[in-house]
């Protein structure tokens, strides 16, 4: 009753404000739009392949902010369809490019949600029922992995994010001095180490951290594509003996270009004997270990002092979602708290802000939360191998194909090239190696504009490789069986233009 009285008495009617009504029709039309695009979404082509200019005339790009507002249902429906028609659909199954995933329509709903009770995750106050949501989802994260479930963690913005925030975590407790304090110029030159495979995360974050770009040791890998043991010792010794302060190794599970996994124990077992932070990118391919014919190097993830992980790639959450894992929740805390006297939460709690360098924060749990439940454990498992044997199929097919040669095949990515029948004998000479690499890029641009398949590209031991990697669950063998037909046709057709 009391609620009542005090709605009626309230006069102000903003711009930005929808009563029930308004909301429910513009939501239910929307919500309809949305459900029929993702039926259909294998009837648009993959990307529309459209020039900027193209694009840009369609918003009208240089159209001025509006003064007056706008009715919405007009400009929902219009931006809706604008959407719809003219962008690159990772949720396509037969999206091969980057590590991006379909979005699970679950993270869809979970979203709107989120938005919709708008909890600020920074501070169990702010957000008491979001936070203990976060909390069990990070725990959900590290059960997945074999990773102990009484880490610390949080959900971030992507696996860069989650690198980076774990490299702050590694150097507050690595630096051998309050460097947060006292900044970088107080100590010792620090350095860390990865393998030359390892994503560009790790010069950001050497930059973010202050650490420099030149703090990098690049360890070649080995001709697996994985970190070879012994440059990385050769070059611990020669670091040591000039004084540097090694404090971090760098190991991928599931490298960005080919998926190698790095032996990761062996790694873990080398910064044991060192006293430094083994940290693990795993925003690719770390999901992987709950797939029982999975690299036994996935086993070392156990091991890890923090990993990067990316919800928004193996677990198709929408984006955003990365998540930072920290085995001792105290070096998370120790790397971003601070006590500002505006401050005043219950410290028994988490208080997300604590622990990341955020302050506000949105509720990216929750479509992960969402998406671990509908499917289950053994849901995910299925999915990934699913993913997995996919990528292995598209390896044995090139492997048989006359016309194509198979490169790599680690997790769900698969390399390979188009190679004319009548170069296939001069492969490996430097001018039809040339050839090859030139004749391929312009087959992955041909390939993209038809907006039948999409893949990216990856350079193997010098050969420009079409990528193909499966994270979509959309994704199914059909979609697999015509690629080696699409990307021979293609080729051919590239390739008649040779002199
Ligand atoms: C995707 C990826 C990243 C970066 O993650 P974002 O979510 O794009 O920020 C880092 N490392 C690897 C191995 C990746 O595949």
């Amino acid at each position: 009753m009391a609620i009542m009285a005090w709605r009626q008495t309230r006069s102000r009617v903003a711009p930005v404000a929808m009563d029930g009504e308004q909301f429910r029709a513009l939501g239910h039309d929307l919500v309809e739009r949305i459900a029929r695009f993702l039926d259909g979404i294998d009837e648009h082509p993959v990307t529309p392949a459209e020039t900027v200019g193209a694009v840009r005339e369609l918003l009208r790009a240089d159209a001025g902010l509006p003064v007056t507002g706008t009715d919405m249902r007009a400009l929902l429906s219009r931006t809706a369809e604008m959407l719809f028609d003219h962008s690159l659909h990772n949720g396509h199954p037969r999206f091969y490019g980057y590590v991006t995933s379909s979005a699970a329509p679950v993270g869809i709903l979970g979203d709107l949600l989120a938005a919709a009770v708008n909890a600020n995750v920074g501070a169990w106050k702010l957000s008491p029922m979001a936070t203990e949501i976060e909390v069990q989802t990070v725990r959900w994260i590290a059960e997945l992995l074999g990773y102990p479930t009484d880490c610390g963690g949080l959900l971030v913005s992507g696996g860069n994010a989650a690198n980076i925030t774990c490299l702050l975590a590694a150097r507050a407790a690595k630096a051998g001095w309050d460097v947060r304090k006292q900044g970088m110029a107080a100590g010792e030159r620090l350095c860390v180490y990865a393998s030359q495979e390892t994503h560009t995360w790790v010069q950001k974050a050497a930059d973010v951290a202050g650490l420099g770009t030149d703090s990098i040791r690049w360890i070649a890998p080995d001709d697996r594509q994985r970190m070879d043991m012994t440059a990385l010792a050769a070059q611990y010794e020669k670091d040591v003996a000039a004084g540097y302060r090694p404090i971090l190794v760098a190991g991928s599970a599931g490298t960005v270009s080919t998926g190698a996994v790095d032996p990761l124990p062996a790694m873990a077992a080398f910064c044991r004997e060192r006293d430094l932070w083994f940290h693990v990118d795993g925003a690719y391919g770390a999901f992987a270990a709950i797939v029982e014919t999975a690299p036994d190097d996935l086993r070392g993830l156990a091991l890890a002092d923090s990993i990067a992980v990316d919800p928004h790639k193996w677990l198709y959450a929408p984006l955003e979602a990365g998540c930072a894992l920290v085995r001792d929740v105290a070096a998370l805390r120790n790397a971003f708290s601070y006590h500002p006297p505006y401050y005043s939460f219950d410290g028994e709690v988490t208080n997300y802000y604590d622990l990341g360098p955020q302050n506000s924060r949105g509720f990216r749990a929750l479509k992960v939360w969402l998406a671990l439940q509908q499917a289950g454990a053994d849901g995910y498992r299925e999915m990934i191998a699913e993913d997995m044997a996919l990528a292995r199929r598209m390896y044995e097919l090139a492997a048989a194909h006359p016309e194509l040669q198979a490169l790599t095949h680690n997790l769900s990515i698969t390399t390979f090239r188009y190679v004319p029948a009548e170069l296939r004998g001069r492969a490996g000479e430097p001018e039809t190696e040339e050839y090859l690499n030139a004749l391929n890029q312009k087959l992955q641009a041909e390939i993209e504009a038809s907006g039948e398949a999409f893949f990216s590209n990856a350079v193997v031991d010098g050969k420009y490789a079409l990528r193909m990697c499966v994270v979509n669950f959309r994704t199914s063998v059909e979609d697999v069986e015509v690629l080696p037909e699409l990307v021979v046709r293609l080729g051919r057709k590239v390739d008649g233009g040779r002199g």
